[in-house]
């Protein structure tokens, strides 16, 4: 039985009035809670978030470095996302793939490190709009994937959350249907199961995709979709609550 996890991508949003409001509602809304969790702030405000996230709510990094600390510029390193207790990083998000030319390599190098540093990534494969009316959807997602399983191996894919997210789907309100989620999540455990079927039973495959308070119980209740990974309304306490809530049911 794979355990639901919710996580909030708040993207580059929030500002320390902002997240101090936001955390203290989620702290007092999610109490003891039957699925994880998690919210991922930007990189600045990690350490405020996590002083303040209490025992329910995990906190995770946006992207990370692939490299070991040194001389790279603006850049953040794994270790630095442990000492300030993140578990998770989201690898590979469209935003990250098309405004800054993360190619699946690099997608696989940051894996790679992510888990050799002991903490869990959180990997979005999707496909555009062209891509998906070209009937290209499940041949863009396999490459997106099968480049990090391949260089990986799948032996490091123990603790890895995969996130679906039609690109066409995030931030438009534009949501994929029920069946549509359900399918591609079906597609990707039938890839994973292609190297290891135990692998792919336990994998928490997560839909990301303008989920919302509404629509949120009828993506979840899907038997292959184990959560979601919210960007916009995980900005808006109530929403993010209520969309926790309905990965709870
Ligand atoms: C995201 O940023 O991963 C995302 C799914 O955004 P939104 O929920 O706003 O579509």
């Amino acid at each position: 039985m794979r355990r639901a996890l919710v996580a909030g991508n708040w993207k580059m949003n929030g500002r320390t009035d902002f997240i101090n409001e936001l955390m203290n509602e989620l702290v007092s809304g999610i109490q003891a809670s039957a699925v994880d969790v998690l919210v991922c702030p930007p990189a600045i405000y990690l350490s405020q978030v996590k002083s303040m996230s209490g025992s329910f709510i995990a906190v995770g990094a946006q992207n990370v470095s692939e490299n070991p600390d040194g001389a790279f510029t603006g850049e953040i390193s794994l270790p630095m996302l442990r000492d300030l207790g993140c578990e998770y990083v989201i690898l590979g998000h469209s935003e990250r793939r098309s405004l800054y030319a993360e190619t699946d390599l690099v997608v696989a190098d940051k894996f790679i490190a992510t888990v050799a540093a002991g903490l869990k990534p959180i990997l979005c494969v999707g496909e555009t709009l062209e891509e998906r009316e070209q009937g290209k959807t499940l041949d863009v997602v396999g490459r997106q994937l099968k480049a990090v399983i391949d260089a990986a191996g799948i032996d490091k894919f123990a603790d890895a959350v995969i996130a679906y997210e039609p690109v066409w789907a995030i931030g438009t309100g534009k949501t994929a249907t029920s069946e549509q989620a359900q399918d591609v999540h079906a597609a990707i455990r039938a890839m994973i199961a292609e190297y290891d079927a135990k692998t792919a039973l336990a994998t928490r495959i997560l839909y990301g995709g303008s989920v919302n308070a509404r629509n949120a119980a009828e993506l979840f209740a899907n038997d292959d979709v184990d959560g979601g990974l919210v960007g916009g309304a995980s900005l808006k306490a109530n929403d993010f609550i209520a969309i926790c809530h309905a990965a709870d049911a």
